[in-house]
């Protein structure tokens, strides 16, 4: 049995949701059915969530809600008409989107969360009737029936451990479950929301727990890129990758799937397949535990900008005792994270992220490297991007590194840092942010030119 998960853009509209119930209709493995809300049908449009934060601010503040609950009833009345759905449908979601305004704004933590989640739910309600219209057993299930119980923290649900043994139980449904995606609810009854983009998450969760064979995650792009569209022109797709490939793709911007996504699947050993809605043919990239196929070593070339290093160096260096701890104090004395850290002998450089490092904050570090650990020489370098080459099988091969920055330097790109982990899943070059594009350009040239 499969999981599987459509996202906003595959929802945003009757002509999209036709396609979906084409796809459920194709494999009657497909018994689990997770939704996002509906997303935009085109660059100007808005999405029903964040048509739902306008309506929560409103409420919240105590203002006229009319305009923003007539906006996102349209929503889903144009759905539900252009499907020619029941209209009892409509009515149930507009009663549910409009007794929103009636909740409490005061001693409710979880009023901003259940806001979020109305647009899942309605969405969910809605699709499982089309379904059952099309002449499939389809049936709406609320995550709380689902068992899909999680922590109490607002907008950073966590599964709690204990649901998978009530959502295994669904594993035996003869219908196919539409579930909304993106929320849970906690041991008290409240809806509470995973961070933004969370229904991936959801549907991970349930394909941990009814062991899926496979959870695919329809999107609106035929799957992953070797490298960004925007820089590449036609990139090719990648077609298999490790659930740690992944990992380090996301980490440099690579955003098809939620970060969060990834680890129920993966500790349920799950393989995860991103697809096209608007080409389900095409085989999209498969996410997996190993590789089963041999394919290009470098398998993603991401790059990230917005990081800055502190370059220090002190004479002896590396006779000194705690000095490292000491550099690595300071920052978490700040609440500073870092990211990377090369070394040489005298020196060590360390890598974060430009938004950790606020004037005054780099202000304290100056002067305590200066004053307390007497560092030689101290700069801090503003500008910088990383670029990543990732893919397991580089470990096996030899001179990978050397054509890369062979190509880096016969494009005139100056390398600043080179960071590799003896895991090898991927080589970090560290360049100034004005060489980022002509770096990613080069590296995709040399190893899928
Ligand atoms: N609708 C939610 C959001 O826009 C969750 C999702 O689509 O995954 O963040």
């Amino acid at each position: 049995m499969k999981v599987t998960k459509f996202g906003g853009s595959s929802l945003a509209s009757a002509k999209q949701i036709k396609k979906v119930a084409a796809i459920i209709k194709q494999d009657s493995d497909r018994r689990f059915v997770v939704v996002s809300a509906p997303g935009k049908r085109d660059s100007e449009d808005t999405k029903v969530t964040d048509a739902l934060i306008s309506y929560y601010q409103k409420h919240r503040a105590g203002q006229d809600v009319s305009k923003e609950q007539d906006w996102i009833c349209d929503r889903y009345q144009s759905i539900c008409q252009d499907l020619e759905l029941d209209p009892h449908v409509l009515a149930d979601i507009k009663k549910d989107i409009k007794q929103l305004a009636t909740l409490p704004t005061t001693d409710n933590p979880f009023l901003y969360d259940t806001f979020l989640a109305a647009g899942e739910n309605n969405n969910a309600k809605l699709i499982a009737a089309y379904l059952r219209q099309e002449g499939l057993l389809a049936h709406y299930l609320h995550p709380k029936e689902a068992g899909l119980f999680v922590s109490g923290e607002p907008q950073n649900a966590r599964l709690l451990p204990s649901s998978y043994d009530k959502i295994e139980e669904l594993r035996n449904t003869k219908e196919i479950l539409v579930i909304p995606g993106f929320f849970g609810v906690t041991k008290d009854g409240d809806v509470c929301t995973f961070s933004r983009g969370g229904s991936d998450i959801t549907g991970s969760i349930i394909a941990a727990g009814v062991g899926a064979e496979l959870y695919e995650n329809f999107t609106d792009v035929d799957g992953i890129f070797v490298a960004h569209p925007g820089i590449i022109e036609q990139p090719q797709i990648i077609k298999e990758l490790t659930y740690k490939e992944m990992r380090e793709l996301a980490y440099a911007g690579f955003s098809v799937l939620h970060d969060e996504a990834l680890i129920p699947a993966y500790r349920g050993k799950v393989p995860i397949v991103i697809k096209n809605t608007n080409n389900p043919d095409a085989p999209g990239t498969k996410i997996v535990l190993e590789h089963t196929k041999p394919e290009n070593a470098v398998v993603g070339i991401a790059g990230d900008d917005q990081f800055v290093s502190i370059y220090l160096s002190k004479y002896l260096m590396n006779r000194e005792v705690g000095f490292g701890r000491k550099v690595l104090q300071i920052l978490e004395d700040l609440n500073i994270r870092w990211e990377h850290m090369p070394t040489g002998i005298d020196d060590l450089s360390l890598v974060l992220r430009e938004k950790e490092l606020t004037p005054i904050k780099e202000q304290e570090i100056i002067s305590y490297l200066t004053q307390q650990l007497q560092v030689d020489e101290l700069e801090i370098e503003h500008n910088l991007s990383i670029i990543m080459m990732v893919g397991e099988n580089m470990r096996n091969l030899i001179g990978l590194t050397a054509r890369a920055t062979k190509a880096l330097s016969e494009h005139d790109i100056n390398l600043k840092m080179i960071s590799q982990g003896t895991s090898e899943v991927s080589v970090i070059f560290i360049v100034k942010t004005e060489q980022e594009k002509d770096a990613i350009k080069a590296l995709y040239e040399t190893f899928y030119g």
